[in-house]
């Protein structure tokens, strides 16, 4: 479609980001484009509106630009996934591997209740091991994702394996 061509041509790829043989992708571009920018979100606002999903699940940070216009338009609440210490109130925590170490994920307590359906946002699934945590977040509380999302797949790594039979959808692969 029109849309998506428009959305993966506004993708810049950055080569040697943050570390040499890295191609990194760029989203900042998109958003300068507001035509692409509202489109991206209308995407995905065509598939998750009038699902009775009342958690958008944010990961932190690109997905706290993509998720909250997603949330509002389906009259969904956003809840923000994020990085150890950030987050003021009590929270439950997931550890996860990285490529090179370890990372938390955190989440408030009482943002979300059991029974609840969610769909997770990020710009950007690699490995899988980000969305892999988020999904293991919000399944201890009980809720019921649905979908996880991004705007670009990168095939080659796989990423989708990591979460099972949970559905991933994407708007651009990229190699
Ligand atoms: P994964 O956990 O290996 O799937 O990596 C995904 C996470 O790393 C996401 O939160 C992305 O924002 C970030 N990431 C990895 N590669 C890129 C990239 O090329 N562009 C933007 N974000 C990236």
């Amino acid at each position: 479609e029109d849309r998506i061509q428009k959305i993966s041509s506004v993708i810049r790829v950055i080569p040697d980001f943050p570390k040499p043989g890295i191609m990194f992708q760029d989203i900042t571009t998109l958003l300068l484009d507001t035509k692409a920018f509202k489109d991206c979100i209308d995407l995905f606002v065509e598939r998750y509106k009038d699902k009775n999903i009342s958690v958008v699940a944010g990961v932190e940070a690109r997905g706290f630009i993509f998720g909250p216009p997603i949330a509002l338009a389906i009259g969904a609440k956003f809840v923000p996934l994020r990085k150890p210490g950030k987050l003021p109130g009590e929270v439950i925590r997931e550890e996860y591997s990285l490529e090179y170490g370890e990372d938390i994920m955190e989440m408030h307590v009482g943002a979300v209740n059991a029974g609840e359906r969610a769909i997770i946002v990020d710009d950007l699934i690699a490995t899988g091991g980000t969305l892999r945590a988020a999904l293991n977040l919000l399944e201890h509380v009980g809720v019921e994702v649905v979908e996880c999302t991004c705007l670009i797949e990168l095939p080659e790594l796989k990423g989708r394996d990591r979460l099972g039979d949970k559905p991933l959808f994407v708007l651009v692969s990229a190699s």
